[in-house]
């Protein structure tokens, strides 16, 4: 069986690895400060916090705008839970929107019908698609972005990531580019960053205030920074892949709109089926073919479903998670796993 998903781990990430535990320093240090100047080099400006997960730096995101008590913050209901529980941690209230059926990211129009009043907005850039989010910014308004599917990638305009208050990554096992765990927040303004920076640093402080242990190892630092520099090379291979799936997508069957643009980074080849029935039988067929393919947000998982509110102010997620399958897509596929994968979608009769 060809698996959906399973990190590439070169020789020179274990080199990089190894050379931190020859080291005698294992915990946050320089290769932190590497990572930091990483991004900051990538982002040409701005300051970057490595954090111990993406959901540390959403809670942090929060807390550094803050967002807290009192304060409503948008999410997109077809998202992972990890936004949820930054915003309850942070303290304050949710208001789920539905998303676009096109691009799979919140709506900005649903937008201002269903969280008019929110303070805060966190937008998923979901699988590589980037979301709208200059129709989403608003006086007053504080914008973060959720680039966990979208590190390498870029809209017609600039890099994803730029827009925002604040933008924030994940480095977790199945991530683009990963350190097992890890997150990384970047922002543009030195005082919000210093902010952040303060939380995460609560060891040897003269003042207290209540802080929390959030840091990245080295050991994890020197993971993420070794792919890194792959980065380019990942995001090519991975759009090569999903060239292929593309040459071999049955008729009736539909992907998201913009995986075919330039600056794409394709975290997900998800396929869009008619209805129901059609998708459960490619499930099925490309198991057949040894192919595994996972159903990438349940209907139970919906943002709304959890929060148990009316599912009919959401149909388009609604109809989103039962027609839905994600194939396998990670520059750790070999040619025939590629070729295998395509042959068995080219097979298939909706
Ligand atoms: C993975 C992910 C997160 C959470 O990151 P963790 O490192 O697992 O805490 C948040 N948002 C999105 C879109 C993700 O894919």
């Amino acid at each position: 069986m060809i698996p959906h998903n399973t990190p590439l781990i070169k020789d020179e990430d274990r080199e990089a690895v190894d050379s931190v535990l020859r080291s005698g320093w294992v915990a946050q240090g320089s290769q932190v400060n590497t990572l930091e100047a990483n991004y900051v080099s990538y982002f040409d400006g701005g300051v970057a916090c490595a954090v111990s997960s993406g959901t540390a730096a959403l809670f942090l995101s929060l807390k550094g705008l803050g967002v807290g008590k009192g304060s409503k913050v948008a999410v997109p209901t077809y998202a992972c839970s990890a936004l949820l529980n930054a915003v309850f941690m942070a303290g304050a209230m949710p208001s789920v929107v539905d998303i676009l059926p096109d691009s799979f990211c919140l709506d900005p129009v649903a937008l201002g019908q269903q969280a008019a009043d929110a303070s805060c907005v966190i937008p998923v850039h979901c699988y590589g698609e980037p979301a709208n989010i200059s129709a989403m910014l608003q006086p007053g308004r504080k914008l973060i972005e959720d680039c966990c599917h979208s590190l390498g990638g870029s809209d017609a305009n600039d890099l994803i990531g730029r827009t925002g208050d604040i933008a924030v990554f994940s480095f977790y096992a199945t991530k683009i580019i990963t350190g097992g765990q890890g997150g990384l927040i970047w922002a543009n303004d030195p005082i919000l960053a210093a902010k952040i920076h303060d939380y995460r640093q609560f060891d040897c402080r003269e003042d207290y205030v209540p802080r929390f242990n959030l840091q990245m190892t080295d050991i994890q630092a020197a993971l993420i920074n070794s792919q890194m520099r792959r980065l380019k090379a990942i995001k090519a291979r991975r759009q090569l892949i999903a060239k292929s799936y593309l040459a071999a997508l049955p008729e009736g069957l539909k992907v998201q709109s913009g995986i075919t643009d330039v600056g794409r980074m394709i975290y997900r080849f998800v396929v869009v089926t008619p209805d129901l029935a059609t998708r459960d039988a490619l499930h099925r067929h490309m198991q057949n073919a040894g192919v595994s393919s996972v159903i990438p947000i349940n209907r139970y998982e919906l943002l709304h479903r959890y929060l148990k509110l009316d599912p009919n102010h959401y149909p388009v997620a609604e109809n989103l998670v039962e027609t839905t399958l994600s194939l396998p897509i990670y520059p750790g596929l070999t040619e025939a796993q590629v070729a295998q994968v395509q042959g068995a979608l080219m097979k298939f009769r909706p």
